[in-house]
């Protein structure tokens, strides 16, 4: 087992490239399969998702687009408190096959606010492809048609994931040790 440091904190090997590879190779293969003739328009959510991104659509083999968004944060004036902005999309979806490309759904508020946003655009069908899932973590009802990997409730570095900013580069995936 290969142990990293990550400022505080200390990371060991959970998923291999190569365990991560095979999953991402299915879920192509299912959207392959699924999505023929409908030009889906993946839309990949920045920065996590950027080596699942790579990956995913290296292994597609149906005509599609991509476009990169980005959920900005800021601080709303409103009671509401933090509001995440969805910046980047130029393409019109109305009308279109969307896949969102996640590299991690937890609690499911972040895919949820951006479904509500993209909604109001009018796709024809909205899709989610997720890298990771904790589901024992989901908060709110989300059909997630393409799911890589289920893990527990542990927080994960790598393979695109961070830790305040470092850890991206790995191409594996580690979980913290307590
Ligand atoms: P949610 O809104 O589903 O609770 O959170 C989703 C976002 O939280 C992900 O896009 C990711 O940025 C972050 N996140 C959740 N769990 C992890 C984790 O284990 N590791 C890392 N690096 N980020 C996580």
């Amino acid at each position: 087992m290969n142990t990293i440091q990550i400022k505080d904190k200390q990371f060991k090997t959970f998923i291999s490239e190569a365990s991560i590879l095979k999953e991402v190779t299915r879920v192509a293969g299912e959207i392959n399969a699924d999505l023929a003739g409908d030009n889906p328009l993946f839309i990949s959510v920045l920065n996590g998702s950027f080596m699942f991104t790579a990956d995913l659509m290296k292994r597609l083999t149906i005509p599609c687009e991509i476009s990169f968004v980005k959920l900005a944060s800021y601080e709303g004036t409103s009671s509401t408190g933090k509001v995440k902005e969805l910046v980047g999309l130029n393409e019109n979806i109305t009308g279109r096959t969307v896949v969102i490309v996640e590299d991690i759904v937890d609690t499911g508020l972040t895919m949820q606010r951006l479904i509500e946003t993209l909604r109001a655009q009018h796709p024809k069908e909205i899709r989610i492809a997720t890298l990771l899932l904790k589901p024992d973590k989901l908060k709110v009802d989300l059909d997630i048609r393409y799911v890589a990997m289920r893990i527990p409730n542990d927080f994960i570095v790598g393979y695109g994931l961070d830790y305040e900013g470092l850890g991206r580069n790995y191409r594996d995936i580690y979980s913290v040790v307590e």
